[in-house]
């Protein structure tokens, strides 16, 4: 059986992230699946649980931390928690694994799978530009806008780490670009 190979998109939240991830597991020729993560944040309004995350309450993350489910788990947010758990990558068969996570968890998957990880970081063109697309969601209040953006500013310090980085300026051209490196990876 040819091994799973895991991709990591990584990028400060408003990057564009979750439209390149969406748009990658439609494409056939990847054998994609996605790494449904748990958190312990509330679910936004069209988000379901099982599907985007497993929304879990704070106690129940902290007792699979106790009982070591998560493969890499980080407090993004202060309070709030986001984790890869095992029975993701146990669960993943025959398919490709595509993960949208932080930083710091997209780096900790490269060490722990080294050769079976491609990790790529989307950078947006600006703070300012970043500020402006967070604001544009409307799903964020504006000290969580402010959250994201610091933690943005410290993300994009890590960036070098990452096997690529892809600027997401305009979404058609960098979707072209990580496409790709994505399938010169899993399919090169
Ligand atoms: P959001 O609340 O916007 O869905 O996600 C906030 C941040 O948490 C994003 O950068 C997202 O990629 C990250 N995240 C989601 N799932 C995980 C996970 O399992 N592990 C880690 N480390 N970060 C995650």
């Amino acid at each position: 059986m040819k091994k799973s190979k895991f991709i990591v998109i990584a990028a400060p939240s408003g990057s564009g992230k979750t439209t390149i991830v969406n748009k990658l597991l439609d494409e056939k020729t990847l054998n994609l699946s996605f790494s449904i993560s748990a958190t312990s944040r509330k679910p936004r309004d069209n988000e379901k649980n099982g599907e985007n995350y497993f929304f879990i309450s704070k106690e129940e993350f902290k007792n699979k931390i106790n009982s070591n489910d998560f493969i890499e788990w980080e407090e993004v947010y202060k309070g709030v928690f986001y984790g890869t758990l095992i029975s993701q990558l146990e669960n993943s068969k025959e398919k490709n694994l595509i993960f949208d996570i932080d930083v710091m968890g997209g780096l900790n998957i490269k060490k722990k799978y080294k050769n079976q990880t491609l990790t790529i970081f989307i950078k947006p063109p600006s703070i300012i530009e970043l500020q402006k697309r967070l604001r544009n969601r409307n799903s964020e209040t504006e000290s969580n806008i402010k959250t994201r953006v610091d933690k943005a500013k410290d993300e994009m310090l890590l960036a070098d780490k990452f096997d690529y980085v892809v600027e997401n300026d305009i979404l058609e051209t960098s979707y072209n670009e990580v496409f790709n490196l994505v399938n010169n990876f899993i399919n090169g």
